[in-house]
């Protein structure tokens, strides 16, 4: 068995090395072998400098330098394609995450579960993070019927074959443990403990939370309707095209029965908006599944896992 630790870094110049110490003290105690896998998000400052040097003493390191920074999303995805391991582990550079859990981790997993997350129970983050953060989980939770506690943290152990038809893009990393879970794969939690960021500065403002509601949007879509793209805009489409005949009907009884202008009244326009919309989404639908046609040419909308 062989571990794959991703770590992606982004202007962590002061962490890398660090953090490479707590992890090695943790690896001697396992009976693994290992791979480091760290990603350069195109850095500006010594991350990569720091990562080469470590590379000389520790010849399980690999390094993946990106041309300018991708995001953390990108990075992962770039660690999950070139690792070798049987079990991957994702964790942060900046020494938020302890390597100490690593053990606790597998542990975890070989209780039977396909992926085991952290879960930051006692989380060393302003209060402006965690605020957005309680938000976001409760929103995730409801939407996405997922019941870990902190699908953000990025510590987390996988099995390999569970990261080999993830396609991922935008922020999605928050979300993998979501997409893995529809598509069969069992969850773990446990605690794991987080600490204070000491050095460096964190890459996310509170945007994120605008950009994580729209990721979580795209894998509802994905989830729900990519299959059956015209149900969901067929519906929108119709209850709009509906919302505009009734503004039409009222228009005219007003005009019939109360001899009111069609001048007077902002139902005429309203009746041609939501039934113009009703029909271009219709179209929408009709164009949606023309693309998930092509896209789902070469590959099937399912897992198997095993046929006998
Ligand atoms: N990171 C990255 N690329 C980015 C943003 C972040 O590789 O564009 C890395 C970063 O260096 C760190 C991890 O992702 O190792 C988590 O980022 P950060 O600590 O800023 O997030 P926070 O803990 O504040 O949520
Ligand atoms: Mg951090």
């Amino acid at each position: 068995m062989k571990l794959s630790i991703i770590i992606p870094a982004f202007n962590e110049e002061k962490n890398i090395t660090p953090l490479h110490n707590e992890l090695l003290a943790t690896l001697i105690t396992l009976n693994y072998k290992y791979e480091i896998i760290f990603i350069d998000d195109g850095s500006t400052d010594s991350t990569f400098k720091e990562i080469l040097k470590l590379k000389e003493q520790d010849k399980n390191i690999r390094i993946i330098k990106f041309k300018k920074n991708f995001g953390q999303t990108a990075a992962w995805n770039a660690g999950f394609t070139l690792a070798k391991g049987d079990l991957i582990i994702v964790m942060d550079a900046d020494l938020q995450n302890d390597p100490k859990d690593i053990p606790l981790l597998i542990n975890k997993l070989n209780e039977g579960y396909d992926i085991v997350s952290g879960w930051r129970y006692n989380r060393k983050d302003n209060f402006s993070k965690k605020i957005f953060s309680f938000f976001a989980n409760k929103l995730r939770k409801l939407l996405t019927g997922e019941k870990i506690h902190d699908s953000g943290c990025s510590l987390k152990i996988y099995k390999k074959e569970c990261l080999k038809n993830l396609k991922l893009y935008g922020e999605m990393h928050r979300y993998i443990t979501a997409i893995l879970s529809w598509e069969g794969y069992k969850i773990g939690e446990i605690k794991v403990s987080h600490n204070f960021r000491n050095t460096g500065k964190t890459k996310y403002s509170s945007s994120r939370l605008f950009k994580g509601m729209m990721d979580l949007l795209l894998i509802l879509f994905w989830q729900k309707y990519s299959g059956r793209p015209i149900h969901i805009f067929g519906l929108l489409g119709f209850l709009s095209a509906l919302l505009g005949f009734l503004a039409g009907i009222t228009s005219l009884y007003f005009w019939f029965f109360k001899n009111l202008s069609f001048s007077k009244t902002f139902l005429p326009n309203a009746a041609i908006f939501f039934i113009l919309m009703g029909i271009n989404l219709l179209i929408f639908g009709i164009i949606a599944d023309i693309c998930l046609k092509i896209y789902y040419k070469d590959e099937e909308p399912y897992l198997i896992e095993k046929i006998i």
